[in-house]
């Protein structure tokens, strides 16, 4: 990790979702609500440095999650994307 990269990618947010969201957030596809990318929530920015997480759009930065965990509630703010898509088929245990 170099000084100009001091993120992970979505995946690194897989546990801290899974409280919240019976289906895998990192394989969904997400579309940002400032420039319209499309992406798979792993392809993300995750950004730790930070009371929670925050996840940023790869392309304009724009803020496209954020979650915090504190004592026995969770503040999740996902109004920096217009959708995010689940593929039934790809999800552990689907049916196929
Ligand atoms: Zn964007």
């Amino acid at each position: 990790m170099n000084a100009s990269m001091n993120y992970l990618d979505g995946n690194a947010a897989a546990g801290e979702l899974s409280t919240i969201f019976a289906m895998d957030v990192t394989t969904a596809e997400g579309q940002c609500g400032n420039c319209g990318a499309k992406q798979r929530f792993a392809d993300v920015h995750l950004y730790l440095q930070c009371p929670g997480l925050v996840a940023r759009c790869p392309l304009c930065e724009h803020v496209l999650l954020r979650l915090v965990n504190v004592q026995d509630r969770i503040f999740l703010d996902l109004r920096g994307m217009t959708h995010l898509i689940f593929n039934t088929r790809q999800q552990p245990g689907a049916s196929s």
